[in-house]
């Protein structure tokens, strides 16, 4: 297998862009090696420059559920196409996206869509500020929520718990109302609002994937639900990774808890930039023009990406894929443990729906601390035969495999194969 042409436009892209890339995980920092670059994608297969054709794990992190280019949604996209591709004034589109939406998740009246994850997402901390008057929030170590200020906080730095910045450039002023809690610790949640009585809110990926998967344990989310509604504080749900993913009304269908806001991203643009927050109805009157909270953009509720979000939601509320995911995952982590065990290599699986990854650790997973015992070096070798055996995975230790329907028997079959190579391959 050659990555010559990969590695061409990775020198030639290192001119003009940073690290040649756009978002850092693209990089291949943690697994070493040349990043890939794509010159095309179908169904449920990626192809690289090198013509080199992976089955797609990464999925544009989850956005491309349906599979790549999946025909309902290409014949959505090129019929908006035609009509334009922006006004600055709305369009019905937007309209038929916020009743889906809201359809969706039980405790939404109104949505707002934006244009990234990271956008729904500060937009919500600022909402939940403005409605409950108070400035403190909680995030968990090892959550990511994207990469505004008050939330480059432990999201997987060793100085997050003392509330230092994640990143150079964010000023200390600007996380000095971010607290740290750990994930299915609710006592260190309790242990915040013993101390202040300013907390607005508490975020959390009802499912982490951003510290690889890990799910809450002991009905986690319905008792921190029931402590913040003790103390006035609002539970934002960051489902921009879960929501529609793993059931087509989130995680939190799944885990029976209602968020006070929730957050969306990646599924609901099927591959395009749309981002969204929502809640009940006395909540979003805040947001301006009803209410004080200014919030804006020149781009949002794009009416091709609007398009493209409609025809994938609905082609997945048609498709109903979520039992096949949990039978297919079922099978990738069936795999995944018995090769392990065949070689001898330590491993945890966590999964929920359609993601799933293996820790390379002898420990249950259930915080990032536990996450952190993994052994990347074994991954960095895992990631690169699974490569050559012809499968992209996400490369990182910590990024959570994502599945989508287009998978068939044969791929599903060839992935098990590929793990069953790769962790010989560790184990040697
Ligand atoms: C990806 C992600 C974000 C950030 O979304 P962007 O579109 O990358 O800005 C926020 N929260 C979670 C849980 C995510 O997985």
């Amino acid at each position: 297998m050659s990555y010559k042409k990969s590695e061409k436009l990775f020198k030639k892209g290192s001119k003009h862009l940073v690290g040649a890339v756009n978002s850092p995980v693209r990089a291949f920092a943690s697994v070493g090696g040349s990043p890939l670059f794509i010159k095309k994608a179908k169904g449920s297969k990626i192809t690289d420059v090198d013509d080199n054709t992976y089955i797609d794990f990464v999925l544009s992190y989850g956005p491309m559920i349906l599979g790549h280019r999946h025909k309902k949604v290409e014949k959505a996209i090129r019929k908006a196409l035609k009509n334009g591709y922006s006004f600055g004034a709305s369009t019905k589109a937007e309209i038929t996206l916020a009743k889906i939406v809201c359809d969706a998740f039980p405790g939404m009246d109104k949505v707002r869509f934006v244009n990234s994850g990271t956008e729904a997402v500060f937009s919500a901390l600022r909402l939940a500020r403005a409605f409950t008057g108070r400035d403190k929030i909680i995030k968990f170590a090892g959550c990511y929520h994207g990469h505004a200020d008050a939330l480059l906080v432990a999201a997987g730095s060793g100085l997050a718990t003392l509330s230092l910045p994640g990143s150079k450039g964010v000023p200390d002023a600007a996380v000095k109302n971010t607290l740290v809690s750990n994930y299915n610790d609710l006592d260190s949640v309790a242990a915040h609002f013993e101390k202040h009585n300013d907390i607005a809110a508490v975020i959390i990926e009802p499912v982490a994937g951003n510290m690889g998967v890990v799910l809450p344990e002991n009905d986690f989310l319905k008792k921190l639900k029931k402590l913040l509604e003790s103390k006035g504080a609002l539970l934002i749900v960051d489902e921009v990774m879960t929501g529609f993913r793993s059931k087509f009304g989130g995680a939190q269908e799944l885990l029976g808890v209602e968020a006070d806001i929730t957050c969306l991203g990646k599924v609901i643009g099927g591959g395009f930039p749309v981002g969204a927050y929502g809640a009940r109805e006395e909540i979003m009157q805040m947001v301006s023009p009803l209410g004080e909270m200014y919030q804006a953009g020149t781009l949002s509720g794009n009416p091709i990406a609007m398009a493209a979000g409609i025809s994938t939601l609905t082609e997945l509320k048609r498709q109903n894929p979520y039992k096949k995911f949990d039978t297919d995952a079922q099978r990738i982590e069936e795999a995944l443990l018995s090769s392990a065990k065949k070689y001898n290599v330590d491993i945890t699986v966590n999964r929920f729906g359609a993601m799933i990854n293996p820790f390379f650790t002898d420990t249950q997973v259930s915080n990032f601390a536990e996450a952190q015992t993994s052994d990347t070096a074994k991954f960095a070798k895992f990631f690169w035969e699974m490569m050559r055996q012809g499968v992209f995975l996400p490369p990182s230790q910590f990024e959570a495999w994502f599945l989508s329907s287009a998978l068939s028997e044969e791929d599903i079959d060839a992935t098990i194969a590929a793990i069953d190579k790769s962790m010989q391959v560790v184990a040697g």
